[in-house]
């Protein structure tokens, strides 16, 4: 296991409850080994150093090689390339899973790159291009946490539900075509990754700290990068700062400003209408493509997608102070533990709109009660996560040979099959809201009116 963190704390008992290895195989890589104990106390190795390009075929060959068996790597880190990880792996015969294309160190805040280098899309693409280069073999995971990872299952699963309750005659389709096919047919124009956190600290956030459910490091990593979204063959209008990319799978735009820095309109169940930031998300376009029909030529359908994230209250607060202060990161950076949140449910799903019902969300409410029931070491952000890693996990063993893949392209009912007992609630439900519900207010605005699922009114401007 690569990553010690807020993720990897929670996913090691996982493994621990639902495989069977051998202990005195497991090595815990971590530069920093605050929680070395924990897997010390159980007989595993821990080595305490951060992977670079220079060292990581020197430190992972022999861990992956020693002995018998088929080795498995679980990356839960930051600041280590995924790309170049899952290919050692490939070439060493040994399983890989992640939950994001992570790049080496000083990718993310380069000075000197342009907004296009610093996208997910060219972080995918990365992948894309070896999948392609190097077709079959290992299997390695691509991406698979709550989101990315699990929500590309929610997808197909509130698909399937959408078409069925609006009458659309369904067959389960066999391949991506047949996906895209359904999805076109069911008339859904868009999904949203629509997120609420409401987990709240027993204690008020300081001013100076930044504060989040997981990763702040991966949180601003991300929510610095560019706003990205799968571009989806209805919309008619586009933000004068959207820039398209000339090569690759060419299934999303980016704007020129920060995701976490840019809000859309969207809905949660329990919340109802919401703002959510536009962070961008490898899922924002795996699923975007997943789901493109053309003929070789020109484009026939393609939904948008994107994220929609209201984190837990304090890191929205963390982003307002850090946003107004120039980007200034604050200097105390701070994930909160299971003991420190009082209450609150991570209700995270996808909102598939533009169909004969209007909209429909389907996903997890899972609390921080609930969560301490199911699991120790972790929030019930992180056991969104880390469960979706576990169903990961099994897919791949159960599919060794399957080259590099996506979520997209895993079986949905087998991996939710293995996941749903640590989601708490999974429902799916309907909404008459759209993002023009109350618009215009007291002041004039620039809506389109003939079509309220435009990204024109979904984002605030
Ligand atoms: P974290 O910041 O709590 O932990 C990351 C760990 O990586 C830290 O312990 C850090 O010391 C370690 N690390 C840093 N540099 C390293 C290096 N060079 N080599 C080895 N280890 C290194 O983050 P987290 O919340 O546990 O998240 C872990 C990863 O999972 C991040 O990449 C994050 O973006 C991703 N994530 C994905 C999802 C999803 O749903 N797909 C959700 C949450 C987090």
């Amino acid at each position: 296991m690569i990553g010690l963190g807020s993720i990897g704390k929670g996913t090691l008992p996982l493994i621990e409850r639902h495989f069977a290895f051998d202990k005195s195989r497991v090595t815990v890589i971590d530069p920093v080994d605050t929680d070395a104990k924990m897997v010390t106390d159980k007989g595993y190795k821990f080595q305490k150093i951060a992977l670079t390009a220079d060292n990581y075929k020197e430190i992972l060959t022999p861990l992956l090689t020693e002995g018998e068996g088929q080795g498995f790597v679980v990356n839960l880190s930051v600041d280590t390339s995924s790309l170049d990880l899952m290919k050692l792996c490939r070439k060493l015969g040994v399983l890989y899973i992640d939950t994001v294309v992570e790049p080496w160190l000083g990718f993310y805040f380069d000075e000197t790159a342009k907004a296009a280098e610093r996208t997910n899309y060219a972080l995918r693409e990365t992948v894309r291009r070896e999948k392609k280069k190097n077709p079959g073999g290992t299997t390695a995971v691509s991406c698979c946490g709550a989101n990315p990872g699990m929500v590309s299952w929610f997808v197909k699963q509130a698909l399937i539900d959408v078409a069925t309750e609006t009458g659309v005659k369904v067959k389960e389709p066999k391949n991506r075509k047949g996906w895209a096919k359904l999805m076109r047919k069911t008339g859904v124009k868009g999904i949203h990754i629509a997120e609420r956190d409401t987990q709240r600290a027993k204690k008020p956030k300081p001013q100076g700290t930044f504060w989040n459910t997981w990763s702040v490091e991966g949180f601003l990593s991300e929510g610095f990068q560019p706003a990205e979204l799968g571009w989806g063959t209805h919309e008619t209008w586009k933000p004068k700062n959207a820039k398209e990319h000339d090569k690759g799978c060419r299934a999303s735009i980016y704007l020129e400003q920060a995701g976490a820095n840019t809000r859309v309109r969207t809905w949660c169940p329990t919340s109802g209408p919401q703002f959510g930031y536009l962070v961008t998300h490898n899922e924002a376009i795996s699923i975007a493509d997943y789901f493109t029909l053309d003929d070789g030529k020109k484009l026939k359908f393609r939904p948008t997608c994107h994220y929609a994230y209201h984190p837990a209250n304090d890191a929205v607060l963390s982003l307002h102070e850090l946003f107004g202060a120039a980007g200034k990161v604050q200097d105390t950076l701070h994930v909160l533990e299971e003991k420190e949140i009082l209450d609150g449910t991570d209700e995270l799903g996808v909102l598939l709109y533009g169909h004969k019902k209007n909209a429909y969300w389907y996903g997890s409410q899972l609390s921080i009660g609930e969560t301490r029931k199911l699991a120790p070491n972790q929030n019930a952000t992180g056991l969104q996560v880390s469960s979706a890693v576990i169903a990961g996990m099994v897919w791949a063993l159960e599919n060794p040979e399957a080259g590099i893949v996506e979520t997209d392209e895993m079986d949905y009912k087998r991996c939710l099959e293995i996941q749903k007992p640590y989601l708490g609630p999974v429902k799916g439900y309907y909404t008459d809201w759209t993002p023009l519900e109350g618009r215009p207010g007291f002041f004039p605005e620039d809506l389109d009116e003939n079509d309220p699922w435009q990204f024109k009114n979904v984002l605030v401007r």
